[in-house]
C-alpha cells in the first residue's frame, strides 16, 4: 500500500494517479499530531491494514497532482544516513559501512522548495537515495531478520553542501535538506529492495540513473549495523547512500524529480517526489553531470 498524508495530515492511500482519503479507518484523531498518526498506523498495522483498504474503497478520491502533500513522516525520531555506500557501478568491490545524522529539522514536504543557506559551499548537491520507514524497535538485529523490522521504503534526497568546514554536520543538516517521499510504500510491496531503480532529473533533464543493486552493503546490513550502535525506532528513517556518478549541481530555480521503483513489479514505479531549489543569494554553477564528483568517487581510497 502507498500511503501519504495530504491536506491537514489526512491519511490517504494512493491508487494509481489517485488519493483516496482513509482518514476514518483512524477513528478520533484530531488531538493527535502528525507524527502520532504515523506511529498509530505503524504500530496497529496488523488491525489497521484491511480497515484502511475497506475505508479508501469505498473513499471518495482526487488526483495526486496538485494535491497538498504533507511529509510521510512528519517528525522522524531520527534520520540515520549511510555516506557513500554504492559501488559507483561495480568499481569499488567493498564499502566500509559510515553513518552520520541529519538533523529532523531538515524534513521537507513534497513539492516543498529546498532553500540554500549563505554559507558558501563550493557546491550543493542532490543525492538520490533509497530510505526506509522503521517499523518495530530494532536493537542488534541481524541481518538476515532486518527487512523484518522495515515498515515501508520512500525516495529521499539527501542534498548535501560541500566544501564547508565543520564535517557531516553543517553539510547535511541545513533545513529543508531532507525532501522524502511523497509516499510510504509499505513493505509488502517491496520483494527485494535491493532490486530497485532510482531515477533523478533536475529540469527534466537525467542526473542519477542506477540499480539498488549497486549498493555496496545492503538495505539489510545497513540496518543490522545501525542497530548495534543505536536502537532504530518506528518512524526512523534510514537513508541508504548514493552513486555519485550522475550528482550534479542544486541551484535557484531548479526543478528536482526523483522515481523509485520495481521494474518488474506491475504498477513498479513509486510516486514521484518532486521539489524545487530556491538561493537567495542567487549562484551559479554549471549545470549537468558533475564530472569531477564522479570520477573522485570512482577513485580507490
Ligand atoms: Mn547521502
Amino acid at each position: 500500500m502507498r500511503l501519504v498524508f495530504f491536506d491537514d495530515y489526512r491519511l490517504g492511500v494512493v491508487q494509481g494517479d489517485r488519493i483516496a482519503d482513509a482518514t476514518a479507518a483512524l477513528g478520533d484523531i484530531a488531538g493527535v499530531s502528525p507524527q502520532d498518526r504515523l506511529l498509530t498506523i505503524i504500530s496497529g498495522w496488523a488491525e489497521l491494514r484491511p480497515q484502511i483498504e475497506r475505508v479508501a474503497q469505498a473513499a471518495p478520491s482526487r488526483p495526486l497532482r496538485g494535491a497538498r502533500l504533507r511529509a510521510p513522516v512528519p517528525r522522524p525520531t531520527k534520520i540515520v544516513c549511510a555516506a557513500r555506500n554504492y559501488r559507483e557501478n561495480g568499481v569499488h568491490r567493498t564499502i566500509p559501512i559510515e553513518f552520520f545524522l541529519k538533523s529532523t529539522e531538515a524534513v521537507l514536504e513534497p513539492a516543498g522548495t529546498v532553500e540554500l543557506p549563505p554559507h558558501q559551499a563550493t557546491i550543493f548537491h542532490h543525492e538520490a537515495e533509497l530510505a526506509v520507514v522503521i517499523g518495530r524497535a530494532a536493537r542488534r538485529v541481524k541481518a538476515a531478520e532486518a527487512l523484518d523490522y522495515v515498515f515501508g521504503y520512500l525516495p529521499f534526497v539527501d542534498v548535501s553542501a560541500r566544501g564547508l568546514s565543520g564535517g557531516f554536520f553543517i553539510g547535511k543538516s541545513f533545513d529543508t535538506f531532507a525532501p522524502m517521499g511523497p509516499a510510504i510504500v509499505t513493505a509488502d510491496e517491496v520483494s527485494d529492495p535491493q532490486r530497485l531503480a532510482i531515477e533523478l532529473d533536475v529540469n527534466g533533464e537525467p542526473r542519477q540513473r542506477f540499480g539498488t543493486d549497486d549498493m555496496a552493503n545492503s538495505t539489510a546490513a545497513l540496518i543490522e549495523h545501525a542497530s548495534s550502535i543505536t536502537t532504530l525506532r518506528p518512524g526512523d528513517v534510514l537513508a541508504t547512500g548514493t552513486n555519485h556518478q550522475g550528482l550534479g549541481a542544486l541551484q535557484d530555480g531548479d526543478r528536482v524529480s526523483l522515481r523509485i521503483g520495481d521494474p518488474s513489479a506491475a504498477g513498479g514505479g513509486w510516486p514521484a517526489l518532486e521539489f524545487s531549489v530556491s538561493d537567495p543569494e542567487k549562484r551559479s554553477w554549471p549545470r549537468g553531470v558533475d564530472e569531477a564528483t564522479a570520477e573522485r568517487a570512482r577513485t580507490p581510497r
